[in-house]
């Protein structure tokens, strides 16, 4: 893992378009795009570039298209495209353009048949693996195709019987005919089209050619009329292609940029791999609040603000490195802490009975909601004589330096008063199930005239105004940071953290919390961030937590 680099204040993408700006090459324009493939739901990498494609354009006072680059009628499917603009309007973007690059079939099918009339693409009958065999290697030469050297009429009428359907799936395929020795690998004659007899969520069973990505992603960029097409490093070695295809066909040329793509620590981030998590439901959805897709941070209580902040954080790199979940972590807390209300919940009760408060007496206190945000008021917590504790924040043995409640000593309620703990009652296996304290009514929150210092201050909820809930804690999902570490032949599922959710099913809230809207966000006092679940009923509401208060982990690693 290494730290984030420093972001100056022009990173080196906006160095490219300050130059472009200089010499004139757009005329000023800048145009992006995201080109998302509608294979599945958008994560927090699709999050880094959105939030670059569109910052660009935002920054320099250009536009951005969203395409929809839907080459691959197999694996796509409209629920993803609805999700996709879903996710990036809640990330507060708004594209210019919305575009399919199925839009475009007409016209790549054209540009194809202008390169075979130029004698620089061929029909190829060898099959998938013939053509991988003859491929070379990055230090061997390729072999060339028999078929290479066919005639422009013969190509011509070969295409259009491809299109017209005449052959099976994997008999033919158009391919650029450039260098089979070139030292990249992606210049050796590469396949531009393949017959998928595949019924396409856009098209229909109008085509049974599809274009490759890499025919289809660059001619796109061109009718659109982008200036900077941003895509991950792995696409550099593509480069060379996506010039020579847009060169021979002699159409506008977008300048192709590419930067480091975002690898999170502790999680995967392709879309086969999250396809295999929710196939497999080893997590419960797209939207499981373990995943790093961006509907899962939603649900996990991640706001839209704290993404950007994070994506801004990282910057761009070239150089592909792992970033730190607490970073991401971070970003949340930051948010969170100005502008969630605070509440008092307890996880795993314990009753403490106030034995000199009156019976039947009860009283509202007075909170704050948000100590950073002074303008969001205050609030009344109820209080009575019984109330509820967190378990572990009672011990009968204390190790030296726990300030919590033990027997005999002194806390501080919070809003409350100081409390004494008297007696500890336990059940016939000698578990604690109660615990009989006094208050110092002089003791009162704002109003301390009992002179008592106490060390520890412990959140709790009133009984009689407690009511039920679930409250869920996430962990990472995976117990290893690095996936692509994993050896050859053991199954990366084998590291999924098996305590990366943990269900306390009785916690006990304010009553006040069941009127928590759906995706509403909480600081649960001493506790962390936490956010109503869709899950929640009138009956039982439920909570995620979102993050801790503090980084547990780098604690833990200490
Ligand atoms: P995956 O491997 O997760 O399926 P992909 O690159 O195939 O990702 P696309 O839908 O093709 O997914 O990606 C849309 C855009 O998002 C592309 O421009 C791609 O470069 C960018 N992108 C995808 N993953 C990341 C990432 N981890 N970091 C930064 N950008 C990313
Ligand atoms: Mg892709």
């Amino acid at each position: 893992m290494e730290a984030t680099e420093h972001k100056s204040s022009v990173n080196f993408i906006e160095q490219i378009i300050d130059s472009h700006n200089e010499s004139g090459r757009f005329q000023k324009r800048v145009h992006t795009r995201f080109p998302p493939e509608p294979n599945g739901y958008l994560h927090i990498g699709h999050a880094k570039s959105i939030c670059l494609n569109f910052g660009l354009a935002q920054k320099y006072n250009g536009k951005c298209n969203l395409r929809f680059d839907d080459t691959n009628p197999a694996t796509e499917d409209v629920e993803y495209v609805d999700s996709i603009r879903n996710d990036v309007r809640w990330l507060g973007f708004e594209w210019d353009g919305e575009f399919f690059a199925s839009d475009y079939f007409d016209q790549l099918y054209e540009w194809a048949e202008q390169l075979i009339r130029k004698g620089k693409a061929y029909v190829d009958d060898q099959t998938a693996e013939e053509i991988a065999a003859t491929r070379g290697t990055p230090t061997v030469p390729g072999k060339e195709s028999p078929f290479r050297n066919r005639s422009v009429e013969e190509n011509l009428d070969l295409f259009r019987r491809m299109k017209a359907g005449e052959f099976d799936e994997g008999s033919k395929v158009l391919r650029a005919k450039i260098d089979m020795s070139s030292p990249n690998m992606h210049m050796r004659d590469p396949v531009l089209y393949r017959i998928k007899k595949a019924h396409h969520h856009r098209t229909g069973d109008r085509w049974c050619i599809y274009p490759m990505y890499d025919f289809a992603h660059g001619l796109s960029d061109s009718i659109e009329g982008i200036t900077h097409s941003i895509c991950t490093l792995e696409f550099e070695v593509h480069r060379p292609l996506y010039d020579w295809l847009i060169d021979e066909l002699g159409i506008y040329h977008p300048q192709q940029i590419e930067f480091a793509r975002l690898n999170l620590a502790y999680t995967v981030m392709s879309k086969r791999k999250l396809l295999e998590l929710v196939e497999g439901k080893y997590v419960s959805g797209w939207d499981d609040p373990r995943l790093p897709t961006i509907s899962g941070l939603r649900r996990r209580g991640y706001t839209p603000a704290a993404i950007r902040h994070f994506a801004d954080k990282i910057g761009v790199a070239k150089r592909d490195n792992i970033i730190d979940v607490a970073l991401l972590e971070f970003c949340i807390r930051e948010d969170l802490n100005k502008t969630a209300p605070r509440t008092m919940v307890v996880l795993r009760p314990l009753k403490v009975v106030i034995t000199n408060y009156p019976e039947g007496q009860t009283e509202m206190l007075s909170a704050v909601v948000n100590p950073e945000m002074p303008e969001m008021g205050s609030r009344s917590v109820p209080f009575g004589r019984e109330i509820y504790i967190e378990q572990d924040d009672f011990m009968e043995n204390p190790p030296k330096g726990y300030f919590r409640l033990t027997p005999g000593g002194e806390v501080r309620l919070k809003y409350a008063y100081i409390i004494q703990c008297q007696e500890v009652v336990k059940d016939e296996n000698g578990n604690v199930t109660e615990l009989r304290c006094i208050y110092f009514p002089e003791s009162k929150s704002g109003s301390d005239t009992s002179g008592k210092k106490v060390k520890g201050t412990l959140h709790w909820v009133a009984a009689h105004d407690a009511a039920e809930a679930e409250v869920r804690l996430y962990d990472r999902l995976f117990t290893i940071p690095d996936l692509s570490e994993i050896p050859e032949g053991q199954d990366w599922k084998d590291f999924i953290n098996p305590k990366s959710l943990e269900v306390v099913s009785h916690a006990k809230i304010e009553k006040s919390l069941l009127q928590a809207e759906s995706g509403s966000l909480w600081q649960f006092e001493r506790l962390g961030y936490f956010c109503t679940d869709p899950d929640t009923t009138p009956q039982k509401p439920v909570f995620n937590r979102t993050v801790t208060l503090k980084d547990t982990w780098a604690k833990a690693a200490h």
